[in-house]
This record gives C-alpha cells, structure tokens and sequence, in this order.
C-alpha cells in the first residue's frame, strides 16, 4: 500500500515538474505570424461596398465583430449554464453590425450569404445567430449575395432600423386627406421600435405608411 503512495507521489511531482519545464519553455518561445489575406473576400468588399452607400452617414459599419463584444449571456441558473452559453458566442462573429454614429450603440446586424450551399456549420450558424439576435432583441438582416450591388434594396431593408430619412428633408402627404404626416414609433406589437408614418390629423385621419416605402421597388417583402 505505502508503495504505491510513493510512486503516486513520485509521479505527482514528476508531472508538477515536467508541467513547470514545459510552460516555461512555452512562455519564452517566440512564434512567428504571417499576413492570413485581406479582411474581406473580393464578393465581401463588394457587398460592404454597397452597404457603406446604403447607410451613407447615418450608420457605421463594422465588419466580423465578435458576438460576446455586443452580447452576453443573461443571468442563468448556474454558473456553468452561463459558461456554456457564452462558449456559445465566444468564438462566432457577426458579419456586419450597422452602429448609430453618435452613440456606437448596435441598430442592426447584417449576416452576409454568401450563397454556398447549406452545410450543417453553416445551418448551425444561421441558427445560433437567429437565436442571440432574437433573444438580445437586436434586429437581424439576412442579405443574399444577389443583394449585394443593389443599394435601393439594402435601404429599404435598413430604413425600419436607423434614420436613413432625415425628417425635416423628408415631406409626405396622406394619400387620403393630403395632410402632412409625422413619423412616429410603434410601442408595441411585432412591429415595436419600427417607425412609421402616421397622417397629423390623427386620430381623425387613420393612414399610416411605412417608413420604408420610400424608394421605387415595392416587391421585396420586408425581412
Ligand atoms: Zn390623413
């Protein structure tokens, strides 16, 4: 029995030793690094191109930001049900976050398709990605690669979620009294934190608009 304490023992501060030798020689190895390529492919470039005209001033992109930059987990029930939550998002990114330019407070977050096919990582990123974004309450775009040069598009899918009106440059008339309408904010429902155009003779008058029907393609449903 005391023998094998011993060797226990032994091979304890063997471990302790080897660990220490190791660690230390890792601490003082240098490594070398290279350039991995540019930040974005030339199919990215092209759509934070088109996105960068979209936004124009009133938003600022950041490209590839990590999600536990801007999110994190709310209070779990244990401390290990935070940890797995947030390995969750520690080592996935956002494509493109859409900040207000004063205040650098996230408005929306764009997830680029690339058009591969579906693949289970990419499926299991879609998911988590709707998931976080629903759950955090920040309004998520998914834009395809064919969106990618079509800025007037881009617009009226940002247009719910940051000022791209600036609303004194910005006159509407009611289509059914010819009053001018007011933008305003929905408080509640689906559509909550949206805004929207609403006829100043209200509650008189009832019509509402989008705020986004600003720009000639009416096709495109609203994500
Ligand atoms: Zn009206």
């Amino acid at each position: 029995m005391v023998e094998i304490f011993i060797v226990l023992a032994l091979l304890v501060t063997f471990s302790f030793v080897a660990l220490k030798y190791f660690v230390k020689q890792e601490d003082t190895k240098t490594y070398q690094y290279k350039v991995k390529g540019p930040i974005m492919s030339a199919q990215q470039t092209a759509f934070y191109n088109a996105l960068k005209e979209a936004v124009g001033e009133h938003g600022v992109i950041v490209s590839k930001v990590n999600m536990s930059t801007i999110i994190t987990p709310k209070q779990q029930a244990n401390k290990k049900q935070w940890f797995i939550a947030n390995n969750l998002i520690a080592k996935s990114y956002f494509d493109f976050v859409v900040c207000d330019p004063r205040t650098m407070q996230v408005r929306v977050i764009i997830e680029y398709d690339n058009g591969d096919k579906l693949h289970p990582g990419k499926v299991e990123r879609q998911k988590l990605i709707m998931q976080v974004c629903k759950s955090a309450g920040i309004p998520l775009i998914g834009a395809s690669v064919k969106l990618s040069y079509q800025v007037s598009k881009l617009r009226r899918l940002l247009a719910a979620h940051i000022d791209l009106i600036e609303p004194e440059k910005e006159v509407r008339f009611c289509k059914r009294c010819g009053s001018p309408m007011t933008i305003k904010t929905a408080a509640q429902g689906e559509f909550k934190g949206r805004r929207f155009f609403t006829c100043s003779r209200h509650p008189a008058c009832q019509y509402t608009e989008n705020y986004n029907v600003v720009f000639e393609d009416e096709n495109l449903p609203l994500q």
